[in-house]
């Protein structure tokens, strides 16, 4: 049964100019929500502006660096202001990076923080006032099976996703009190232009490749799971295979992961 309408609420997606959050932001908007997006190329996020006022919905801009307070706020401002207040946060925005880690130097691990985390949990922090008033409220953080398991290659991105798992955790305790939900969405391998993005690349695992599904559908997913007030969702059936095997037996799926270095 459905917990949560869609419709006439007002959303902020990071993160919205290409990929998963620019597939959410339109799905929200279909569905009837008003949708503040934030990402830096303005480009890419007035096509989608256009796209979102073609199918009927409202949209915002805010171009600019999520890692900025300012920007944060902006986004903040402008859903209250022009749609009277905040409901859904999207924390989405996300980079990574490839490679061992002893090849990495520390700048690689803190600029994967700024955006993965430190922004997420800034973000999070800026809009809980507005939340708080908001309409069956939920922040939706987006993860990656590698928040529930450390992969070779990805040290320093695995690590930042299991910091957004830990502090999704912790604030789904906290914020039940205010009626403000917590939904976290680790996706697997996933079409992108996540991967062409990457910060640095200085290695791959070897392990074979299994079919990424769409951003489209995550979207679907996502949405879907707004709606039923879901605590978790993983969108990928290899991933939610790799989680449930470690679960059982962490010691094999290390055995297995070294052979990919
Ligand atoms: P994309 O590279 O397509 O999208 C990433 C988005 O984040 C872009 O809109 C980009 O916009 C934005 N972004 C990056 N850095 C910043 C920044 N400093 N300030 C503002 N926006 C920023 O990748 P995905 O859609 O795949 O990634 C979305 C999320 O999904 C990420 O959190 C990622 O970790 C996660 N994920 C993706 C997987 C995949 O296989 N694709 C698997 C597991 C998780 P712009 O460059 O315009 O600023």
């Amino acid at each position: 049964m459905s917990k949560r309408k869609i419709k006439n609420s007002r959303a902020i997606v990071t993160g919205s100019s290409s990929g998963i959050g620019r597939a959410v932001a339109l799905e929200l908007a279909r569905c009837g929500a008003s949708v503040v997006i934030v990402a830096r190329r303005e480009d890419r996020l007035r096509q989608l502006a256009d796209e979102i006022t073609a199918v009927g919905g409202r949209v915002e801009i805010v171009a600019g660096d999520i890692t900025n307070a300012e920007v944060r706020d902006r986004a903040i401002d402008i859903a209250t202001s022009r749609f009277g207040g905040l409901d859904i946060l999207i924390n989405n925005a996300g980079i990574g990076a490839s490679g061992l880690f002893e090849h990495a130097d520390p700048d690689r691990l803190r600029r994967i923080f700024e955006v993965n985390f430190f922004a997420l949990v800034e973000m999070t922090r800026a809009a809980l006032p507005a939340l708080k008033q908001g309409v069956d409220p939920i922040v939706v953080n987006v993860s990656s099976i590698l928040g529930h398991r450390g992969v070779p290659h990805n040290s320093e991105y695995s690590a930042s996703k299991f910091a957004v798992q830990g502090f999704s955790e912790s604030i789904r305790a906290e914020f039940a009190r205010d009626g403000i939900d917590v939904l976290v969405v680790s996706p697997g391998t996933t079409e992108t232009e996540f991967f062409d993005s990457v910060i640095e690349c200085t290695g791959k695992p070897s392990w074979p490749e299994h079919a990424a599904v769409s951003s489209d559908e995550v979207a679907r997913r996502t949405v879907r799971a707004i709606r039923l007030g879901r605590h978790e969702i993983i969108p990928y059936r290899w991933g939610r295979l790799l989680c449930r095997l470690n679960r059982i037996s962490p010691g094999l799926v290390d055995r297995l992961m070294a052979r990919y270095v």
